[in-house]
């Protein structure tokens, strides 16, 4: 049998978010002055896996940084949380991934992401990374990395007997193979309605219209359970033990910033599954999680231990 000395192992993207608050946006051919530039450690797959070392989890990190500050900078972070490093490769001469973020008077992002060193993420990574992977609970994946990546991550882990959760985000077609092994498929509202076509949605369907539909018809498109989630409206679960869906409901915050709440949410899912959870149960937790991470600013900064969590919804 094989030992899981892993809990969650992410396969993912790592970036330095470069935030800059602004009175407005520059048009084409125009400059602004900003504020102070804040640069903090982010990236799917590096958030997820700081979130799921915070809450106690034994975690690791598949990525690709490059040899520059940025890329020292995510080093330290996700080391200080205690996240498992020896996959995590630089790549030389290649910039660290970056968010380009503004943020305007009313707290709203516009973000360019410039995906440098994790666009070279690829299945020699992940062949590299193997006994990694066959010693996890659960493969946590989402979209920040190259797809080829992602595809050899799933079949390593499902080779493993492991559990693979792909957080399908920022949304995009996936191969019907690669959907056949998500348990579950994670997803917000806005990302559930982009994956279906337009016949396959339920009737009247306006996003959070009918959260159930929506789920009962992302589960006929083949993952083996959906996971959506509804910020403050909580989350709705569908799997092969229940007929219904299952409605979830989230704790009751004061939200001051929204920014990681999905990656909280998805990583603490991930640490649930792996220490052996039913999905609704799992879910509950997890709902917790991104609700702390709404308490606060930022991204990693914002995420919870596990006696900092709200009470369930
Ligand atoms: P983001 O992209 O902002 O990181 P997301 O759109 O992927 O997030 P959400 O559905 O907004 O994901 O949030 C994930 C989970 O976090 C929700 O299902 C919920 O449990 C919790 N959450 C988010 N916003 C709130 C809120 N305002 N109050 C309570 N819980 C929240």
């Amino acid at each position: 049998m094989t030992t899981r000395d892993w809990d969650v192992v992410v396969v993912g993207s790592a970036n330095a978010d470069l935030v800059v608050g602004v009175d407005r946006r520059p048009g084409p051919g125009e400059t602004v002055l900003g504020s102070d530039l804040a640069t903090h450690p982010g990236g799917k797959g590096a958030n997820q896996a700081v979130a799921v070392a915070r809450l106690g989890g034994r975690a690791a990190l598949v990525g690709r940084i490059g040899d520059d500050g940025h890329g020292a900078l995510l080093r330290d972070a996700l080391a200080a949380d205690g996240v498992d490093l020896a996959q995590l490769t630089t790549t030389p001469g290649v910039p660290t991934g970056v968010a380009m973020i503004t943020v305007g008077p009313d707290g709203d992002n516009s973000i360019v992401v410039s995906p440098g060193a994790n666009a070279r993420l690829g299945p020699a990574d992940v062949a590299a990374a193997r006994d990694l992977i066959a010693a996890a609970s659960v493969v946590s994946l989402q979209l920040e990395v190259p797809l080829p990546a992602v595809e050899a991550a799933a079949h390593a882990a499902a080779g493993t007997g492991g559990r693979v959760v792909l957080n399908l985000s920022p949304p995009a077609p996936v191969p019907a193979d690669l959907l056949a092994l998500c348990d579950p498929l994670v997803v917000n509202e806005h990302e559930a309605a982009r994956l279906l076509d337009e016949d396959a949605r339920p009737a009247g369907h306006a996003d959070s219209a009918d959260p159930a539909g929506l789920a009962a018809a992302l589960a006929r498109t083949g993952p083996r359970s959906v996971v959506i989630t509804l910020g403050a409206d909580g989350v709705v679960v569908t799997d092969a033990a229940h007929a219904a869906p299952v409605r979830v409901a989230s704790p009751r915050v004061k939200a001051v910033d929204t920014t990681g709440a999905g990656d909280a949410f998805t990583a603490a899912l991930c640490l649930r599954l792996a220490r052996g959870d039913a999905l609704p149960d799992a879910a509950r937790y997890a709902a917790r999680a991104g609700a702390a991470a709404v308490r606060a600013h930022g991204a990693q900064s914002s995420f919870p231990t596990a006696d900092e969590l709200p009470e369930p919804g």
